[in-house]
């Protein structure tokens, strides 16, 4: 459990993102005690945090990472120096980079049939070569990131799959199509539709990959999720791998942020943190309201927090407290570790938030951007 007091002390500055390492060992734990019972491989998928503090603390724990771009099989590559599997899949392959990503990447599930067909011969025979299907199975409400949604862009539809020879030409199939689940009935349900409709063919494959979106720290019983992956190895004998991202590093990030001002706004009191939705675009996008520690839902006292910048709609949400926040006050946002930081932009030219990370209540600024990375940003090159 997170000291929040401690962290409050700790942090010289403000706003600032925190990164909880004893967490994301935690998490990392868990998926590693997994492996020792089922035998799957763990990827660490890149995009929900690819700060080196994490990709650092990953390392010993993970078989390699899943990687969205060119960039991040790089960074990929750097980290891990050939000892893991790096494993790409993407609607957005560019020619213009195919080369310098071949050389890079040991798994590949191409997104579509087209992109199989235009990139697959031009791929070292090194690289194992799989697809992506979608499985045509929506477990989400939210079109905005349902991967099943209807017209999706995410993979070779699993019928049209199912009536081509595809699956006899590649050695893989990924997946993904879970979004923050805290139960495995996504998971059950789509292995159930790839076996019926693929049976005894999936043999013929070396790996399936289960991709991410489970939050395994969340999740109290694993035995269905060990008995399906055991029962994936001993009846196809292939790899089973997984990608998870928030699971990795969801509940391990903070934002710690400061109130600037106070004031009432048609009879509710408005309250403008330091923070904005530059560091947390998610909450505009998804209008999704983020946790917050101070929070207490019987306080007598209700406010609604909002951003610094120009944006009307940088706001919170409304929240109620125990005591009026006054202005100095410090709060912290919880379980924003994944999603928020990559996202982050400086619009309105605030900074990005300071880097923090904390081990055993021991707090230590690792980052700190300035105005000169401001300023860079818009010059042109020299
Ligand atoms: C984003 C993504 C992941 C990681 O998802 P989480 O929800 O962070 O676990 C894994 N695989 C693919 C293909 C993704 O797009």
């Amino acid at each position: 459990m997170m000291n929040y007091q401690a962290i409050k002390n700790g942090i010289k500055s403000s706003p600032a993102f925190v990164l909880d390492e004893t967490e994301v060992i935690k998490n990392l734990k868990i998926l590693a005690g997994l492996r020792n019972q089922c035998g799957y491989k763990i990827l660490y998928s890149l995009k929900a945090l690819p700060l080196s503090a994490v990709t650092e603390i990953a390392k010993p724990f993970v078989d390699g990472f899943s990687v969205s771009s060119l960039f991040e099989a790089r960074l990929a590559d750097e980290i891990l120096a050939g000892q893991g599997s790096i494993h790409l899949t993407t609607p957005g392959i560019r020619q213009d980079e195919w080369e310098d990503m071949t050389r890079l990447i040991t798994h590949i599930s191409f997104n579509s049939i087209t992109q199989y067909q235009r990139f697959a011969t031009a791929t070292q025979a090194q690289i194992s070569i799989g697809l992506r299907v979608n499985p045509k199975l929506s477990f989400l409400n939210d079109n905005r990131f349902d991967p099943c949604r209807q017209n999706s862009k995410l993979g070779v539809d699993i019928d049209d799959l199912w009536q081509s020879s595809y699956l006899d030409q590649v050695k893989g199939l990924h997946f993904h199509n879970a979004f923050s689940a805290t139960d495995f009935t996504p998971l059950i349900k789509t292995i159930e539709k790839l076996r019926s409709y693929f049976g005894k063919n999936l043999a013929q494959l070396d790996w399936l990959n289960l991709g991410g979106g489970y939050l395994f720290e969340e999740i109290e019983d694993y035995s269905p999720f060990i008995e399906l992956v055991n029962k994936l190895k001993n009846d196809f004998a292939i790899e089973v791998y997984i990608e998870p991202g928030k699971a990795v590093v969801g509940n391990a990030g903070y934002i710690v942020t400061t109130v600037l001002d106070s004031f009432m706004s048609d009879g509710k009191n408005i309250v403008i943190l330091d923070t904005s939705v530059n560091h947390n675009p998610e909450v505009f996008e998804y209008q999704r309201q983020p946790e917050l520690h101070e929070r207490d839902s019987s306080g007598q006292y209700s406010a609604i927090l909002a951003g610094c910048t120009c944006l009307a709609g940088d706001v919170f949400g409304e929240y109620r407290f125990k005591e009026p926040l006054q202005t100095g006050d410090k709060l912290i946002f919880k379980n924003i570790g994944a999603y928020s930081l990559i996202k982050a932009n400086r619009f309105n030219g605030y900074n990005l938030p300071d880097i923090y990370v904390c081990k055993s209540a021991q707090t230590t600024k690792i980052k700190q951007y300035t105005y000169q990375d401001y300023r860079r940003q818009w010059l042109p090159d020299e």
